[in-house]
């Protein structure tokens, strides 16, 4: 099963594809983990990619589509996924449409969530990752037993460098140039399923499980 996950900064795409990887299966595929792993590792990537997120901007799409390409069609590639953060642009998904093609693959679903533009912000500020495991809390609607440790593997919490209010303002004002025209792009190929994001995070994986038919 391949399914993407839509939606705004901060609305629990990266919870969502967690519990599918826990309770599906599903390899979750987070290009926002994976940019963060490759500049904590001071890889070639760092250089490239650095900026782009300090300053909440996309990293361009040649980049991104090799490097999903190799993710999904490489060596260590996984049969069953979610992406999410991925993608992010009419040319990425255009892109994504011709590596499916190119190697037989299809789309199951694409899930948009969709929240009010007023609660995001609130939820942005409150986010908390892991640096082990990159599991993701919200201090509000999300809490972890203690709120500096991760309760899945002890890790420490912090907040993503990109999760202050400066740099929220300019990620929402990019998904909504760049990232919101995906939801038509795949609503005309009949493919788009609008799950509605609030509640708690058991309430809309429910609410998932029901669109992808699962
Ligand atoms: P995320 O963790 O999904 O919020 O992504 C964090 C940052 O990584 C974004 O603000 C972008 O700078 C970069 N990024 C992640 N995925 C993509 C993508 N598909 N295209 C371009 N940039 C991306």
């Amino acid at each position: 099963m391949k399914v993407i996950l839509l939606g705004p900064p901060g609305v629990g795409k990266g919870t969502q594809a967690q519990k599918l990887q826990q309770e599906r299966g599903l390899r979750q595929i987070s290009t926002g983990d994976i940019l963060r792993q490759a500049i904590k590792n001071q890889t070639a990537l760092r250089q490239q990619a650095d900026d782009y997120l300090r300053r909440g901007e996309l990293v361009p799409d040649e980049l991104m589509l090799g490097l999903i390409a190799e993710t999904l069609f490489g060596a260590e590639a996984p049969r069953d996924y979610v992406l999410d953060g991925f993608p992010r642009t009419i040319p990425q998904a255009e892109g994504l449409d011709k590596l499916f093609a190119q190697h037989g693959v299809s789309l199951d679903s694409v899930i948009q969530l969709s929240a009010d533009p007023d609660a995001i912000v609130s939820r942005l500020s409150a986010r908390r990752t892991c640096r082990k495991c990159n599991a993701v809390y919200n201090l509000l609607t999300n809490p972890p037993r203690d709120p500096l440790r991760c309760d899945a593997c002890g890790g420490e919490l912090y907040q993503r460098e990109d999760d202050r209010v400066e740099t929220i303002t300019r990620r929402l004002q990019v998904y909504t140039k760049q990232t919101e025209p995906l939801a038509e792009y795949y609503r005309q190929r009949g493919q788009l399923k609008i799950v509605p994001a609030d509640g708690t995070p058991s309430e809309v994986f429910q609410r998932i499980i029901n669109a992808i038919g699962g």
